[in-house]
């Protein structure tokens, strides 16, 4: 027999005809093994279908282990320590795990601070192939603006927006830089006996 080549640690799923472990079944007292005879899995789409036959419509739990939860906004499973409290909401926790907070948290300051939308970037970041425009090495990360006017300038990797940022935003020291780089370091110039020219 069939049957006995199973080991007794598993059960028949009646529903969906799989041989599942004991521990795939909840117990139901009346029933000569002590198991219920759909499985878990089939127990819950049962239950499933019929409150969408009686008209309510029941979000699947099926999947979501206990102490997790489902983030509607990137469809994964989560622990609830990926999660803010919200004592306002059924469950005690946020809409929205943490991780997608957090986007919508920088598509935020992007849009405070610079007046861009995420997509307004991504093509910024497109127009220059990727690259920050400084050191066409690193990839563009960093949206870079000018600190008076508020004019965005490009996106930059973190190194070339933080050098330029210690030479001040100048661009009269960036060239006396790169000048200086090249062997031409920036002399001061003798007007009149005493008197040296600094650059304006
Ligand atoms: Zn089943
Ligand atoms: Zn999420
Ligand atoms: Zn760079």
């Amino acid at each position: 027999m069939v049957v006995l080549e199973i080991e007794d640690s598993e059960k028949r799923c009646s529903r969906c005809k799989q041989h599942k472990p004991r521990a795939a079944f909840a117990s139901n007292k009346s029933i000569r093994d002590g198991l219920q005879s759909y499985c878990r899995e089939c127990a819950a789409a049962y239950h499933q279908q019929r409150q969408v036959a009686k008209g309510r419509n029941v979000r699947p739990r099926v999947g979501v282990p206990e102490g997790h939860k489902c983030c509607r906004t990137c469809g994964e499973i989560k622990p609830h320590s990926e999660w803010t409290r919200n004592r306002s909401a059924s469950d005690g926790l946020a809409t929205l795990c943490k991780s997608c907070k957090a986007i919508k948290g920088r598509a935020g300051h992007l849009k405070r601070h610079y007046g861009l939308t995420e997509a307004d970037r991504d093509e910024m970041v497109a127009s220059q192939m990727g690259l920050c425009v400084i050191c066409l090495k690193a990839p563009a990360v960093h949206v870079d603006h000018c600190h008076k006017t508020g004019r965005v300038r490009g996106v930059l990797c973190f190194n070339c927006n933080s050098a330029i940022g210690k030479l001040g935003d100048d661009p009269d020291a960036v060239r006396r830089a790169a000048a200086y780089l090249e062997g031409n370091a920036w002399k001061p110039t003798l007007v009149a006996p005493g008197v040296y020219q600094l650059p304006s």
